[in-house]
């Protein structure tokens, strides 16, 4: 249960940003559902509703979407269905139920990097940026291993618009549980990209995979079978995969072959 001692919606970011510096404990409130699920106390509950941040953008090289933009907006957006074989509605399709999709948002999911995520995993293997109010403009991939270096309000999240071509692939014990794994594939002309999640640590890119696949293409311009079997060797070895309650690291490991060999079928 939460406990909220002072609530404010701001009307502008910098007022929330100004909430946000003032005590320790200071929260922004995106959809609330992560929040919800623990007991906390918190000092000062700032809601971002009001910020103007509900929006998904479709600019001449970019879409842009806005930190309190829910993933249902991403689900039935128009914009993002013309992109990346509409990945990022894909992806986060079997979360929960509607209900829970309507509810949270972008923003409190990029900044929080869970592992766990599905979102994240597709959104990473897109050429993608985060904004954050105070400190300005980082790569994905480098905000997900660094993190906010002080407390701030990721404000959006910058796709650059290519013409790739998307997949997402996940493994779940049951609908509305969360991923065993998860796997994004991108190719981008003769190029792939390739990004493990839920491994249960936070979406990385398997650098070696990707060379391996982009030299063998370059080379023989098919990926053949036995191709396909070395990849998923190379994969399950060179990222770390952990136990939980969900699935072994042994399991992954095969996992992540799997999901690799179908999406890369899927995007050739
Ligand atoms: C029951 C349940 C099951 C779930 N299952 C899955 C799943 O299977 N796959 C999956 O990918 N996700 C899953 N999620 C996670 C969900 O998709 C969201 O990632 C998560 O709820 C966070 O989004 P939120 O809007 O609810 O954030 P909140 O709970 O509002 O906030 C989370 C944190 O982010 C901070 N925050 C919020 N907005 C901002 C901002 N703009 N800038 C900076 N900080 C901010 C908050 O202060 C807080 O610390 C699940 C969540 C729940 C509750």
């Amino acid at each position: 249960m939460l406990n909220i001692q002072e609530y404010v919606a701001p009307n502008s970011l910098e007022e929330a940003y100004q909430y946000l510096i003032s005590q320790k404990g200071a929260t922004l409130l995106g959809g609330c559902a992560y929040l919800n699920l623990g007991t906390r106390n918190i000092p000062l509950a700032i809601d971002l509703s009001r910020t103007g941040l509900s929006y998904i953008r479709e600019n001449e090289d970019t879409i842009e979407l806005g930190a309190m933009t829910t993933f249902g907006d991403v689900e039935h957006s128009a914009i993002l269905a013309r992109y990346f074989n509409n990945i990022l509605a894909l992806s986060v399709r079997d979360i929960v139920g509607i209900q829970l999709r309507n509810l949270v948002t972008v923003g409190g999911t990029v900044y929080s990097r869970y592992g766990f995520s599905d979102f994240i995993t597709a959104l990473h293997v897109l050429d993608t940026q985060v904004k954050l109010y105070k400190q300005g403009i980082f790569d994905l991939e480098y905000f997900l291993e660094n993190g906010s270096k002080e407390p701030d309000i990721l404000e959006k999240v910058i796709i650059k618009k290519d013409n790739r071509q998307a997949v997402f692939k996940a493994m779940r014990n049951s609908r509305g549980d969360y991923a065993i794994l998860n796997l994004a594939l991108a190719r981008i002309g003769d190029k792939f990209r390739i990004v493990v999640g839920a491994r249960p640590g936070r979406a990385a890119l398997a650098l070696n995979t990707m060379e391996y696949l982009n030299n063998e293409y370059a080379q023989k311009r098919e990926l053949s079978p036995e191709i396909l079997k070395n990849a998923g060797e190379i994969i399950a070895e060179e990222l770390s995969f952990g136990s939980n309650g969900r699935g072994s690291s042994e399991y992954r490991k095969e996992l992540a072959k799997v999901l690799l060999r179908k999406a890369i079928q899927e995007v050739i």
